[in-house]
């Protein structure tokens, strides 16, 4: 999509994608930055077709799209690090210097292409554990972009991770509908609950 060649080797924190002469000489910089290549993200989803036909390869349950949240690291290192490095200091003393970033991508069974929606960076601020900092980002992508896709008709797709009240709740209030993992040993209470309905014949 953005017509990446080659990356960089220098050993900084500086390994984005360079760009063809043609496509850089319309930025205002060779390298792009996270906020430049934002508005490219809805204008691959126009040219999907998906605004248009309903009978879209992407579409699924209940003619919706499916967008799949999920984090994962891209940056990791014990001697090199930035302001916006995310710090987890180990037994031993060491420390690791990471950056995570949600990835949003629409999905379909039986569809082998998917299509990347905006990411959401986590941020050192966003919190302590692993779930803190994923549930905020998650909610901040939601803030600002679930208004673009909601006319869609979109179902967010999660694992365990993003599968509490405040979450759903975020979800719904953007006009967005969730399937969430929801594993027995993470939701004790629920699952009692749900048991206790089967057992008087509620469920
Ligand atoms: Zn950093």
């Amino acid at each position: 999509m953005f017509d990446v060649g080659r990356l960089s080797f220098n050993p900084s924190l500086y390994p984005l994608p360079y760009l063809r002469p043609s496509v850089a000489e319309h930025l205002p910089h060779p390298l792009l930055s996270p906020p430049q290549t934002m508005p490219l993200f809805p204008e691959a989803v126009q040219h999907s077709g998906i605004n248009f036909f309903i009978d879209s390869p992407f579409r699924s349950i209940n003619c919706n799209l499916l967008i799949a949240l999920d984090g994962t690291q891209y940056f990791s290192s014990q001697n090199i690090c930035c302001e916006n490095c995310s710090r987890k200091e180990h037994r031993n003393g060491t420390v690791t210097y990471s950056h995570t970033v949600i990835t949003p991508v629409i999905v379909a069974p039986g569809n082998d292409k998917v299509i990347a929606l905006q990411p959401e960076f986590i941020t050192p601020q966003d919190g302590h554990t692993k779930q803190d900092c994923e549930n905020a980002a998650a909610k901040r992508w939601f803030i600002e972009y679930g208004l673009q896709y909601k006319d869609l008709g979109v179902t967010i797709l999660g694992d365990d991770l993003y599968c509490h009240q405040p979450i759903c709740e975020n979800i719904l209030t953007e006009g967005l509908n969730f399937i969430l993992v929801c594993r027995p040993y993470s939701h004790k209470t629920l699952y009692e609950w749900t048991a206790e309905f089967e057992n008087m014949g509620e469920i």
